[in-house]
């Protein structure tokens, strides 16, 4: 594995205040490699979407470290977490977030446009991206039109079409039928070796778990495991 891409210390993140108070994340450290594909499994209400939000800098943790690439993710003002997100990072959501009123194309585009990349130019790595996913004859449909493991897919060219380091994913398949869940989690993982990406996911399922080279397990915002293969 090559150096770290990410680094947690002791990460806390605490809701409420007070007697109310509640730790969501209590003392939360790993770190991933470049390029490593991390399984977060573990009962709900756990951590783990917290977890993706502190990643993804829609949040932000009560205290501890969060380095990515060296850099301190805590200390950043909004406007350069809203660049990391546009730059670096790509999401998947269960549920695909897909604008109904836009074709596939324009949904892979929408990064893009947050780059300022050119029409042009856009249009063909929407295009590029959605080919990637195995939808090239489908960039004119509207999600209506698409199926949901082909909306899923969508979902998964824009994020990453603007080709970024990390890809965080939200039990990508929790949506689909197993048939559909396979293959697209099949996909998912492709981009590791396709976009060069680090891959986190949230998933339930044991079998979709297995397929990332690491297991991280929570329960009750900690790290109770942590298991290669
Ligand atoms: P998981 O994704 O593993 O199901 P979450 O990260 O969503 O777990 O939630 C962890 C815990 O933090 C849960 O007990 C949840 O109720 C609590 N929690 C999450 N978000 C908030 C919030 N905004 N305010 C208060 N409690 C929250």
């Amino acid at each position: 594995m090559g150096a770290p891409l990410l680094q947690l210390t002791n990460v806390t993140k605490t809701y409420g205040a007070g007697a109310a108070a509640f730790a969501a994340l209590n003392g939360v450290s790993f770190e991933v490699a470049e390029r490593e594909v991390v399984a977060l499994v573990g009962p709900s209400g756990s951590g783990k979407s917290t977890l993706l939000n502190i990643l993804s800098c829609l949040d932000q943790l009560s205290s501890g470290a969060y380095l990515f690439q060296g850099q301190d993710m805590s200390a950043l003002d909004p406007r350069r977490r809203a660049l990391f997100r546009r730059h670096l990072l790509g999401f998947v959501f269960q549920d695909f977030k897909l604008l109904a009123r836009m074709t596939a194309a324009k949904n892979v585009e929408m990064p893009l446009l947050y780059l300022r990349v050119d029409r042009g130019e856009r249009r063909r790595l929407a295009l590029q991206a959605l080919d990637l996913v195995g939808l090239s004859g489908k960039a004119d449909r509207r999600p209506a039109e698409l199926s949901g493991g082909q909306r899923q897919r969508v979902a998964i060219a824009r994020a990453l079409v603007a080709r970024p380091k990390l890809i965080l994913a939200d039990e990508p398949t929790g949506n689909l039928d197993r048939h559909n869940s396979q293959e697209v989690m099949e996909l998912f993982l492709s981009l590791r070796r396709d976009v060069g990406a680090t891959l986190l996911y949230v998933t339930h399922d044991e079998h979709l778990a297995a397929m990332a080279g690491r297991q991280l397990h929570f329960e009750d915002g900690r790290v109770v495991g942590d298991d290669a293969g």
